[in-house]
């Protein structure tokens, strides 16, 4: 049965309102509270019931039929929102917003908040990554991109302009999972971002009205900017319900305040998880990440991925790393301290938004209570940037929340003695209650001589006197003893001064409950207040940590601080994969790249496995820890600053665009080619060979030619067409380099050691060995192999200016330009003068020619 087609006039009251609240949220899947139970019904019951695995049952709603129904108990209900969440679904969470018990009629009920991916803020988010909510706001000509993160009240906005690949590449790149969209945006966008990259997009045409909240984009001018930011916050505000106010005042983000790249280079270069398995582990993230911190961790994780280009800003971190590293005293008391230095920003984030708990607080407190040390120890490290200690919040803390409070706020056990005097008072009334069960039990004992009796208390039945069934005849009516409880062996009683008593302390327990609840919010209040300095020192607290990490990393690994240079000079000597390298340990093979002032590219030959992509992708690795303000895996490394990376390495793993290999290769070179500047670094991995050989090495040679001539960026360009060496002697900036390898009893052995000049033999043949392929096989490619390398002696003989002229078969037969010209004119349609002065242009053609 189908929501749509119930007629909604039969219903009952209760399925009326449900239909009512469906209404308003009609992409969600609601959870509808009923009693302990959260219900689903019609579509949104047969979906979860098939995904959670739940009995699909049927209520009675006033139709003839019944309605399709499925529910959860709403205490476990979190695992299994979170397990809709993963699947791409949002749940809405109706609760009752009224005590049944105190209500007649109907109970009120509402969406309190609707769960989504890029909004959770449970536990079950990574604490090392950031989870972001985005919005795209499409002006045609542009488009303006918002994101914050809900647990740690981060809000980010930036301009991209151009076509929409480059806005999908941004919201891809920065690994986005949900992202709202304006509704006159580009619907391909919207398709492309759905079933290309599994992202969650919801179109919506609201914007929030000015609000308490405008202090977020205030202090922006760019209205495009403010429109996504608006429109992120409606979403915000709408699904999350509740206070927000630790949203932080939004950060513009300048794309030339960063070093570019795209999705592609960020997979290539194994940036924050592997190609393969995309496990964190053998990451470059992996490698760096010695933080303490989880805030740490996730600055770490959005500085790889957005390293500066600022030189002063670079320069900062390279003099504290180093500082850290002379200073060890000081990094080890550091180190000490963040150790015992919690979430901070998420706990802020929890202390407005979100079920903060006593836990919570004492965590915040342990926290605090390392800032004055941290404080002398960025003094001692002159860091140009303040922590505050709020000693006032901790001493808060310290005073009011008990080391053993439980989870729950619910059930008291909250508050520590000597903070208000009602709940000391009433704790002691309650407390008095174990005394009094001793002295009762005695003097009873005393009074009727009923040597077991028992005093005792349980939740449900309050006060009893408990008496064995053998014992049972020695209670007399004078006693005023009435019975309450029979059970197997014994029976209870209750007398009128226990009675008393019960109201008495039960009364003082139920107060003390709500009264600690009351003033745990209280302090929850006061601590709203130092939200946002708090979220400032958690972020300047993230960049120590990441900075101590550097520090420690370089130590252990022998990083050097690179010199950043003016002039275009790239030499790094000794340089290493660094992770790689840890992986292989001491059998890595260093190798220098240097690229003058006037090399921009080194053309690098070699067999295949010799490691000709490890080399590219070392020089790409090492140039974003330099402008991240890590230390380099060099020897030593002298570097300019780079604007952008372009990476087209390996297979490409886009198997869902249904494009060949070859196209996507082709659009990523002209991506890069059409992107890239002089300070560019571009990254090309056997370009060109998804297409038959003389296509692959004409295109190959174009593209070296157009990046030497026009675009000057330094660039890494590895082939195994050999023919393309010769390019060096017309190419002023362009340099052979190889990988050599040895032959040995008609083995291959790579020595991995890049060297000045082209290589001078290809090893396909032999790697193809090395993977095992049958004896005969190897033997028919060497025979190829031999006629092949024969012809290319003849190829050899003549210069080359181009690699059309590689093969006199596969040129196109030369046109004259002279006879060009007459095909194209008509004489019978000339003047007399025209076909004089068409003449003498013709034999000043040929003169030229000449
Ligand atoms: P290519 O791109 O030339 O086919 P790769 O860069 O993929 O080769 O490297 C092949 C293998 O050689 C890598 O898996 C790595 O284990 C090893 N290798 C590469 N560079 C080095 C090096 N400098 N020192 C030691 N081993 C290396």
């Amino acid at each position: 049965m189908k929501r749509s087609e119930v007629d909604r006039t039969k219903l009952s009251p209760m399925m009326q309102q449900y239909m009512e609240i469906k209404d308003k949220y009609e992409d969600s899947i609601i959870f509808f509270r009923l009693g302990d139970f959260y219900e689903m019904f019609f579509d949104d019951a047969i979906l979860t019931s098939r995904i959670l695995e739940l009995t699909l049952t049927g209520k009675q709603a006033g139709l003839e039929e019944k309605v399709p129904m499925c529910g959860i108990p709403h205490h476990a209900y979190a695992s299994y929102v979170d397990e809709l969440i993963d699947k791409g679904y949002k749940v809405a969470i109706c609760e009752q917003l009224e005590d049944p018990k105190e209500t007649k009629g109907m109970v009120k009920r509402d969406v309190i908040q609707v769960v989504t991916k890029g909004t959770r803020i449970d536990s079950n988010i990574d604490s090392k990554s950031n989870n972001y909510i985005a919005n795209i706001y499409d002006y045609s000509y542009c488009f303006g991109i918002s994101y914050a993160d809900i647990s740690t009240g981060e809000v980010y906005a930036t301009l991209v302009e151009g076509e929409s690949d480059k806005v999908i590449k941004e919201i891809v790149r920065n690994g986005f999972k949900e992202v709202i969209v304006n509704d006159t945006i580009d619907r391909e966008i919207v398709e492309n971002l759905r079933t290309n990259h599994d992202i969650l997009v919801t179109i919506t045409k609201e914007e929030l009205e000015d609000s308490d909240y405008n202090y977020i984009y205030k202090d922006i001018e760019d209205e495009r900017i403010i429109k996504t930011i608006k429109h992120l916050l409606f979403y915000i505000i709408d699904t999350k319900k509740g206070d927000l106010h630790h949203l932080q005042p939004c950060k513009i983000i300048k794309s030339s305040m960063y070093l570019e790249f795209d999705v592609n280079t960020k997979k290539n270069l194994e940036l924050v998880e592997t190609l393969r398995n995309r496990e964190r582990q053998y990451s470059l993230l992996w490698l760096l990440d010695k933080c303490k911190t989880a805030m740490g961790s996730r600055y770490l994780k959005n500085t790889i991925l957005n390293p500066l280009t600022d030189r002063k800003e670079i320069e900062r971190r390279y003099d504290l790393v180093s500082l850290l590293s002379t200073e060890f005293i000081l990094r080890d008391d550091l180190i000490k301290s963040l150790d015992n230095v919690y979430d901070l920003e998420r706990l802020v984030g929890r202390v407005t938004y979100g079920n903060l708990n006593a836990k919570d607080l004492l965590q915040l407190k342990n926290s605090l209570k390392e800032l004055p040390k941290i404080k002398t120890i960025l003094q001692g490290l002159k860091f140009n940037k303040k922590i505050e200690t709020f000693e006032e919040v901790y001493s808060l803390l310290e005073r009011t929340i008990l080391e053993d409070a439980p989870f729950s706020i619910h059930e008291g056990h909250l508050i520590k003695e000597g903070y208000n005097e009602e709940l000391d008072e009433l704790k002691k009334i309650s407390s008095g209650s174990k005394d009094f069960i001793l002295e009762m039990e005695k003097t009873e004992k005393e009074r009727t001589g009923i040597k077991n009796l028992k005093v005792g208390f349980n939740k449900v039945f309050g006060y009893y006197i408990e008496v064995s069934k053998g014992q049972c005849n020695l209670v007399k009516e004078e006693y005023g003893y009435e019975r309450k409880q029979t059970l197997a062996n014994c029976e209870r009683f209750i007398t009128p001064v226990l009675k008393e008593k019960e109201n008495i302390i039960l009364g003082a327990e139920e107060k003390i409950i709500s009264l600690e609840y009351k003033l745990f919010m209280d302090i929850r209040e006061v601590i709203k207040r130092y939200v946002q300095s708090l979220q400032k020192t958690a972020k300047i607290i993230s960049e120590i940590d990441m900075l101590q990490a550097f520090s420690v990393v370089s130590d252990t690994y022998k990083f050097v601080r690179p010199e950043i240079t003016k002039d275009k000079t790239l030499k790094l000597i000794e340089c290493r994969h660094p992770v790689v390298e840890q992986v292989m340990k001491d059998k890595y093979i260093p190798n220098d790249i240097v690229m003058d002032k006037t090399t921009n590219i080194l053309l690098i030959t070699g067999p295949n496995m010799a490691g000709k992509s490890t080399y590219m992708r070392q020089c790409a690795i090492t140039v974003i820890m330099a402008q991240i303000g890590c230390f380099v895996p060099c020897k030593s490394a002298t570097m300019p600053i780079f604007d952008k990376i372009f990476t087209r390495i390996g297979a490409s793993d886009d198997l869902v665009s249904g494009e060949s290999t070859f196209m996507i290769e082709m659009k990523e070179a002209n991506y890069a080619i059409s992107e890239a500047t002089e300070n560019s670094l571009i990254l090309f991995d056997e370009l060109g060979r998804g297409t038959a050989t003389y296509d692959g090495m004409s295109l190959a040679q174009a593209i070296l030619e157009h990046i030497h001539d026009k675009i000057k960026a330094k660039t890494m360009f590895s082939t195994h067409y050999h023919e393309l060496t010769i390019l060096e002697k017309n190419l002023k900036q362009l340099k052979n380099v190889h990988v050599s390898a040895l032959e040995e009893k008609g083995k291959v052995i790579f020595l991995h050691k890049v060297k000045q000049g082209a290589v001078d033999k290809s090893y396909g043949i032999h790697v193809a060995s090395l993977a095992k392929l049958p004896k005969s096989l190897i033997e028919r490619a060497d025979e190829i192999l031999n006629i092949y390398e024969k012809k290319n002696i003849k190829k050899e003989t003549f210069t080359q200016t181009s690699l059309f002229e590689l093969s006199e078969a596969e040129t196109e037969p030369k046109i004259n330009p002279i006879e060009e010209k007459l095909e194209e004119v008509n004489p019978l349609e000339m003047t007399p003068m025209e076909a004089l002065s068409f003449l003498y242009e013709l034999k000043k053609d040929i003169k030229d020619q000449k």
